[in-house]
């Protein structure tokens, strides 16, 4: 049986068409569905009795499988989910004072095999259907609905790279912007990117007005090339034409980030070079304290180093903020619980 969260409004009216009902029936199900957030086919009790009976026999609305909660002492909750076919992967709720923000997964692992990151240790097994990256928000807002709160901000920028699943991307983004379900402004949305240069360009026409977010990390193709296999693909001078070609189309700024790795990317001189690279471009520098990963031998840049590697940036005008960790007690870096409770099933082996 197929889930009901695996469609898209458009699907759903289509399928109903197809059966002979109304395309009308979709709009009422997304609104118990996203809005209303039922548990059940029964408590839609605007929907006939006839289309109740055919919904409960030939669709599922199982909602994921909480493994495991990890709460941080800042607010950050960790969301390990079990999948049906027994995969693992995590989506992470930080609490701001703008509202509170989810970092969902579009993979299960990732193919980009990026040095410093533990998502790629192991390689994309496979990538997340609809209803597994619609279902992590939906799953968090329920359980915000007990203290009555909302999510207001969605960041796909979990485990995985969500343009190597750019259909199911796309539909994800209009399940979760339609303005009488979930309701999350598309400029409260982010999609980020390690730099795959097709489908930046391709982006640039998706209507919705989604903020995009670049994984920099370096400035030139000598450095950038040892972090990121994908610079090899796509190298530092497309991505940033790549860039140009959005923003000229879209007219939004693109914020870039850049994880700061102790004596690797946070010199002076790398400092340098990133001005060199960006001076001119109407873009928006994120620093990210690195979050050390116990396989890795990557190190945090101290806060003072960069504190002064954000200033000489600021001096020469880059626009440029220094981002806070969130829930670093709770192994809330990219994969770390996901790669832990794989760890902890070998242990039991
Ligand atoms: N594949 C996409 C989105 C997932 S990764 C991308 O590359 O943008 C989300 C962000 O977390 C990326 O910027 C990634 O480089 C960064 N990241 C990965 N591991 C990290 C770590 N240990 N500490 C801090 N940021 C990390």
């Amino acid at each position: 049986m197929n889930s009901i969260y695996n469609y898209t409004l458009e699907e759903l009216g289509n399928y109903f068409i197809s059966i002979g009902d109304k395309k009308f029936r979709a709009i009422q199900i997304f609104e118990w569905l996203y809005r209303s957030r039922v548990n059940s086919f029964d408590e839609m009790t605007n929907v006939p009795k006839k289309a109740i009976v055919h919904l409960k026999e030939n669709f599922t609305m199982d909602l994921l499988t909480l493994e495991r909660l990890q709460v941080s002492s800042d607010g950050t909750r960790k969301y390990l989910f079990k999948l049906s076919d027994g995969h693992f992967i995590e989506s992470v709720l930080m609490r701001h004072n703008y509202g509170n923000s989810i970092c969902v997964t579009s993979e299960v692992g990732c193919n980009m095999g990026c040095a410093f990151c533990a998502s790629g240790e192991l390689g994309c097994v496979r990538r997340l259907t609809l209803e597994e990256m619609v279902l992590q928000v939906l799953t968090v807002q329920k359980d915000l609905d007990k203290e009555g709160s909302r999510i207001t901000n969605v960041v796909v920028m979990g485990i995985g790279e969500p343009f190597d699943n750019y259909d199911v991307l796309l539909k994800f983004l209009t399940v979760i912007n339609y303005a009488k379900g979930l309701e999350i402004g598309a400029r409260h949305i982010t999609v980020s990117t390690c730099g795959i240069v097709p489908k930046i360009k391709e982006f640039a026409e998706f209507p919705l007005q989604i903020n995009l977010a670049l994984s920099l990390h370096a400035p030139t193709n000598e450095l950038r090339n040892k972090l990121m296999k994908i610079n090899k693909a796509y190298p530092i001078e497309e991505v940033m034409e790549a860039i140009k070609y959005y923003y000229d189309k879209t007219n939004r700024r693109v914020t870039f980030e850049y994880i700061l790795l102790h004596g690797i990317n946070d010199t002076k001189d790398c400092a340098k070079e990133l001005i060199k690279l960006i001076r001119g471009m109407n873009v928006y520098v994120n620093l990210i304290p690195y979050n050390e990963v116990s396989t890795k031998p990557f190190k945090t840049t101290p806060h003072i180093e960069a504190e002064e590697f954000f200033s000489i940036l600021h001096k020469a005008g880059i626009n440029v903020t220094l981002r806070m960790e969130h829930g670093s007690d709770i192994d809330a870096a990219c994969g770390q619980l996901r790669a832990k409770r794989m760890r902890e099933d070998i242990n039991d082996l």
